[in-house]
């Protein structure tokens, strides 16, 4: 028996002396010690571009920016996916959100997790009423009363209640569709279509806010955590970031459930974070943009998927450039998204995206390309595209001046 590490060394060998001379011997071939093949593990691997290529550094947006994706606050408590509790824990005081805003050319930062109750009124205070034109917060539903027999009305009168308190739409993260339960934590999976959110998704649209709504994730996460999945290390790392096997719905009945909420209520605004949660398929989003008129997108967190087509890209951004939002899912001080902390390189990255023509570059400030290991090429938008992207198009969600 051969060990693994010889068994390489002699496939190794043979292909290589084969290769070099059609009659050279395994003998001959040992000498050649530099024809060793070496293990090398894939987390130490950090290859470096040869090519030469144009770095443009972008400092500042041509244009005045609105970030409509942003997670200034959190809730304070939660189980099991599920967010429990009004009270807001903050990542960033307004002072130094504010310092690389002024560098970075934007104008606003929206920040969606802004809770409930007295959660939500604490944060628009320390941050919307504090610095007026500067920052949005929206509001979230509150899972924790989801077993009260009449949560349909309470959670609509919820929402009129945080219309008051200043928020300026409702945010659903992928809790709903993955995580919440019949009993909160626990029993079978909330469908995001179910008719209990009804009144919720009716009271946006009868209040003129839009409701900012990812579902689903990543359409590796669906998929086994091994050899062909082009996210596989991100999911080594995270191995609960995997929806592939138990209870979890697949991709497709996610988004399908969801696009029955959009076309259920088409006086509601949706804005669909995340390049409509299905950024690998550009043809899909286009598909149900074409089909929902009161549907929108942001780019939050999906560079990385936009700049590896392009080509696409450019024609989608072209078409739909009334409906795509600037965004960035930033949070301040987070370390565990190191394509999404705060910080000014972050929006370096997002601007060269957007504003050059620059090839095969990093899509986040990291090592290892955190979402797959592949690079990025600019888009080079036109100005009036640059200018609803980055700033008309939120501000008419959130009905400000443009
Ligand atoms: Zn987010």
């Amino acid at each position: 028996m051969i060990n693994r590490r010889q068994w390489f060394y002699r496939v190794g060998l043979i292909a290589s002396a084969a290769a070099q001379s059609g009659s050279a011997s395994l003998a001959a071939a040992e000498g050649v010690a530099k024809t060793e093949r070496k293990p090398l593990d894939l987390s130490e691997y950090e290859p470096k571009s040869m090519l030469h290529v144009r770095e443009s550094h972008v400092e500042r947006a041509r244009f005045a920016v609105i970030d409509f994706h942003t997670h200034i606050s959190f809730s304070a408590k939660s189980a099991k996916g599920v967010e429990l509790a009004p009270e807001r824990r903050y990542l960033g005081t307004p002072q130094e959100l504010l310092a690389v805003m002024d560098r970075k050319n934007i104008r606003a930062m929206v920040n969606l997790t802004g809770g409930y109750e007295q959660g939500l009124a604490d944060a628009v205070g320390r941050y919307d009423l504090a610095f007026p034109g500067r920052f949005y917060t929206f509001t979230e539903p509150s899972y924790s009363r989801f077993t009260e027999p009449d949560y349909p009305k309470l959670e609509a009168q919820a929402i009129e209640q945080a219309h008051r308190s200043g928020a300026r739409g409702l945010k659903i993260l992928k809790t709903l569709g993955l995580y919440l339960r019949e009993n909160i934590t626990s029993g079978t999976l909330v469908k995001i279509d179910d008719p209990r959110f009804d009144p919720m998704w009716d009271t946006c649209g009868e209040l003129h806010i839009p409701v900012a709504i990812h579902v689903s994730d990543p359409v590796a996460f669906f998929t086994p955590t091994d050899r062909f999945n082009e996210r596989y290390e991100e999911l080594n790392n995270h191995p609960d970031w995997s929806f592939y096997g138990g209870d979890f719905p697949s991709n497709t009945e996610l988004l399908e459930a969801r696009n029955r909420v959009i076309a259920g209520h088409p006086k509601t605004q949706f804005v669909v974070l995340h390049v409509g949660n299905y950024s690998e398929n550009l043809e899909n989003v286009s598909m149900n943009l074409d089909r929902f008129p009161n549907m929108s997108v942001d780019i939050a967190a999906r560079i990385g998927e936009l700049g590896r087509q392009p080509r696409t890209a450019a024609k989608f951004f072209d078409k739909y450039q009334d409906r795509i939002l600037f965004a960035t899912d930033a949070t301040p001080h987070g370390d565990e998204f190191p394509q999404q902390v705060f910080n000014d390189k972050l929006y370096e990255i997002y601007y060269r995206f957007l504003e050059t023509d620059d090839e095969y570059f990093d899509y986040a400030p990291a090592k290892i390309p955190p979402q797959g290991r592949w690079r990025i090429y600019g888009i080079n938008l036109p100005e009036p595209i640059l200018r609803k992207v980055y700033y008309e198009n939120a501000a008419r969600h959130l009905r400000i001046a443009t």
